[in-house]
This record gives C-alpha cells, structure tokens and sequence, in this order.
C-alpha cells in the first residue's frame, strides 16, 4: 500500500489516525457486533455517538450556550437556500459580499426564492483575488451573507465584518476549524464536512437561537426538512441522519483537540501555508494568484511563469481573434500546466489541477495535510522549475 499525498479541494484527505481507528472497529463496534454502518440511528450505541460529535463542537469551537449545533444533509449548496428560507423572512431583502463562485451560488439562490440581494462589496474587478474591506454594514437586511474561505480562489476574511443587529452568516465549508473563531460574532455558521471535517454527507450549522424561525414564518413553501426549527427540536434526528459520515466527524474532532484544539490545529495550518507562500513568493518561476492580507491558509492557487501577460491579454478575445503569439503563448501555458499535475502524480502529489477560472495549480492544504506533505511538494516544484 502506498498511501499519496492528496491536495483535493473536497473531498480531501482526513487524517491517517482516523482512517486507522475506522478500519480497526469497522467490523465490530465496540462489542455491538456489527459496524457502525449498520447501526439504527435510534440504537444506544449510536446515539452516544452524534450527541458527542456535537459536544466536541461546542467544546472545540466554544459554541454559546444560545446556539444550536445542527447536523444537516444536502451540503453547503442546500444551506444556500435554508438561510434565505429560514432567515430572509422579515424584510425579504439581504447583504452578499461577492467574493467568487460560493457567494454568487449563495446569492442567486436567495434571489430566486425571492430575497432581494445587495451586492455591497466585490472583488470581481479582480478576479476575486482579494477580500474587499468592508467596515460596516447597515441597513434593513434580514442578514448579511460572506463566504469566509473562498475554495476556488484561494482567498479569506481576515476580518469580520461589524454588522451590528443584523446577523452575519458564514460559509465555513473549507476553513471550518482551521483557526480560532468567535461564533458570537456570528448568527449562523454553516459547513459541508467534505473539506475539513469529515467524509461527504453531513453538513455543520451552527446557529443562534432566536434566528430560528417557527415553521410558518419561513418562506412560503419551506419543506418542514429545510426548516432549522425541524432539526433543532429533534436533536438533528428528525429523519435518519448520515450515520457513518457522523461517526467519523467525531473521530477527526478528537482528533483535532489532540493537535491542540483550533488553535493548536491554526499553528501547524500558518506554519504549511507560509512554507508554501514563502516558495511562491520567493521563485522566479511560479507565483501566487492571491493578494497578501487575504490569503487562505488551505486553498493556495499559483501559476507559472507560463501565465503571464501574453496569456492574460490572450484569455481575453475570442480565439478566433487571437494573434499567432498568443495562441502560441495559451498552447505552452497549458501544455505546462498539464505536465506539472501528471509529473506530479507520479510523484505521488495528487489532485493538484487548478480550477478553470484561476487556472494553473491549486494546493489545498487542510488539517489533515502534514507539513511533510508541503515540504515534498515545494521539492516537487524546485525541480520540475528547474527542469522547465
Ligand atoms: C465546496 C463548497 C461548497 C459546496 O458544498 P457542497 O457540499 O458540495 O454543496 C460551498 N461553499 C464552499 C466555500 C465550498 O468550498
């Protein structure tokens, strides 16, 4: 067996130790003689199961008293919706800050369930490379809407926007306990598992009390499941949860407070990420796409000196348009690229294809990727440099 070095932006690699413990009780549990995975939801070995994976949440993320922690299905793209249906109930009128895919996915779905959407802030003139700076929001919105870690273009809060009464929801999904963060700052927190936490499957929402509407004030036509009230009453046990996906949340969670909780898990992210920009920043041949100050410490896109100015002006007009310079130019740049992710397979570095709107390289480095795992990759990179 030998295991690679997965840099997958979701689902991503989860750490080895989990991955053991699974194997070693997947046959029996305990002595229930049988699998998690067979398991009623209802059963006495189960329930202890989810209602600790949920006091490791409270406990690692030091969730308020005031705050429900949900165990949720459909992903980060269903919460999408459930936070216009549950929380653009008043005003019917919302803030989005656009800061790539995630968040304009967010806001046409609240428009399309009839939530007015303001853009008050955007970073497309740059192509989402950067976290506009917005101080402070005011206004009738029922929320104002961030995506605090942008997966796809490698970017991230490093403030909190003040919102004063209005409640501030985040998307976690890729950045969910990779630091220290302060949930009373926050009405609703929400995040896929597949990044940071766990397999695919179950979603986290964190949410404040009083935000949870009863069932005939959400928006008309709220499915009783895409109620927050339904999973809040019925301990996130309204409908068969995901079991397993469960189960090995837990795991990771343990996992993670062994690594010396958020904080301790943030130390090892920020000492990855800036071995990896420090590289970046430092070679003539490849380079960052992201501005400093919003860097994300687990989606890191570069490109090389392939991408350049040629590239960028020739991405720009139609092909048909194109001189012979610049097709040549996009040729060798995607010829560049592709070598890069199949050498690096071989090398046992996968998943490293960048998305198609930054293009080049990704590099997700989430909790579970070891710094032995960034330091071989930055070799990779010396030498495929030096090579090309
Ligand atoms: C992956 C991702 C999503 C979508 O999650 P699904 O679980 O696939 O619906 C939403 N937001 C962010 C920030 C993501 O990274």
């Amino acid at each position: 067996m030998a295991r690679v070095y997965n840099f997958s932006a979701g689902p991503s690699c989860l750490p080895e130790d989990v991955l053991k413990e699974c194997a070693a009780e997947m046959m029996e549990y305990g002595t229930t003689g049988q699998s998690v995975m067979e398991m009623s939801h209802r059963s006495k070995a189960y329930e202890p199961i989810i209602q600790d994976a949920e006091a490791m949440i409270r406990k690692l993320m030091n969730v308020p008293e005031n705050y429900k922690v949900l165990f949720v299905q459909g992903g980060g793209s269903t919460q999408f919706a459930m936070v216009a249906q549950n929380l653009g109930i008043k005003n019917k009128k919302a803030a989005y800050i656009e800061t790539g895919v995630w968040a304009k996915k967010a806001a046409a779905e609240a428009k399309h369930l009839g939530v007015a959407v303001d853009v008050i802030a955007s970073s497309k003139d740059k192509n989402y490379s950067y976290i506009p700076k917005v101080e402070k929001v005011e206004g009738d919105y029922d929320y104002v809407y961030i995506c605090f870690n942008n997966t796809i273009m490698g970017t991230h809060f490093e403030y909190i926007p003040e919102t004063g009464n209005i409640p501030l929801v985040a998307d976690m999904s890729s950045c969910i306990l990779s630091e220290e963060i302060d949930v009373s700052k926050f009405g609703l927190i929400f995040a896929g598992a597949q990044k940071n936490l766990a397999p695919a499957g179950v979603t986290l929402v964190i949410v404040r009390e009083d935000l949870i509407p009863e069932p005939d004030a959400c928006l008309p036509g709220t499915p009783t499941m895409s109620m927050y009230k339904t999973h809040a009453d019925n301990d996130s046990m309204y409908n068969t949860p995901p079991c397993y996906t469960i189960y090995v949340l837990g795991k990771v969670l343990h996992w993670i407070e062994k690594n010396g909780g958020a904080a301790g898990i943030n130390k090892l992210n920020v000492e990855k990420a800036d071995y990896l920009y420090n590289f970046l920043d430092s070679s003539d041949f490849y380079h960052a796409t992201t501005e400093v100050g919003s860097r994300s410490l687990m989606n890191v896109p570069f490109l090389t000196k392939y991408s350049n100015d040629l590239t960028k002006a020739a991405a720009k007009v139609d092909e048909a348009e194109q001189t012979a310079e610049q097709k040549a130019a996009l040729a060798k740049e995607k010829e560049i690229n592709a070598k890069f992710v199949k050498e690096a397979e071989a090398a046992g570095l996968v998943n490293l294809k960048g998305h198609r709107l930054v293009g080049g390289m990704r590099a997700s480095i989430y909790n579970a990727m070891t710094l032995d795992g960034v330091k071989a990759l930055v070799e990779f990179m010396k030498k495929f440099a030096e090579n090309n």
